[in-house]
């Protein structure tokens, strides 16, 4: 068993959340395919057996997120560990651009006057070492102003990192009759 799993049932007491059980999924942090069965993978068979390239990772099942959707991944020291094709192309950047380097050089809050600018940080940190709740915020990809993004935030690991879920609002339309 791993530390991340191990840590979940101390977290969850300390939360008092224990009454809404919150229900676990396995994903692929590169392609999104789901794992085969909703057991944890043996530590030998992490490499998600679609594209052979993404390592599995569990999160919430209420984020998991589809090929379609544009994630990333970030890890306890704020960097890119992870970046879905979605994502690469609205970010226009590719994964291995991406990877290690600080989410604030694609991702940033929208507005930083108007939100202190530690929102999204802080979220990342919070899920990033260990708390189980979602979060949200509005971003905006680094380089462009005008896009605004709902960014959703949840634990995934392991190792323990945080999941960013990408919405743009197109998407957000479609979604909403659901
Ligand atoms: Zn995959």
């Amino acid at each position: 068993m791993s530390e991340f799993q191990r840590s979940r049932p101390a977290l969850r007491l300390v939360q008092g959340t224990a009454s809404e059980a919150v229900e676990w999924a396995w994903f692929c942090g590169h392609c999104a395919a789901p794992a085969p069965t909703d057991e944890a993978p043996a530590p030998t068979a992490r490499v998600c057996r679609s594209c052979g390239l993404g390592l599995l990772l569990e999160t919430r099942r209420d984020i998991l997120p589809t090929d379609r959707d544009a994630f990333l991944v970030i890890d306890h020291a704020m960097l890119v560990q992870a970046v879905s094709r979605r994502a690469q192309t609205l970010l226009a950047v590719a994964e291995e651009k991406a990877i290690n380097r600080p989410v604030a050089e694609l991702v940033v809050p929208a507005d930083a006057e108007a939100q202190s600018g530690t929102g999204f940080a802080a979220a990342i940190a919070s899920a990033a070492s260990g708390s189980e709740e979602p979060a949200s915020a509005i971003v905006r990809p680094w380089n462009t102003f005008g896009v605004r993004m709902r960014a959703r935030i949840a634990p995934c690991g392991p190792p323990r990192a945080a999941l960013v879920v990408l919405q743009a609002p197109r998407e957000r339309r479609l979604r909403a009759v659901d």
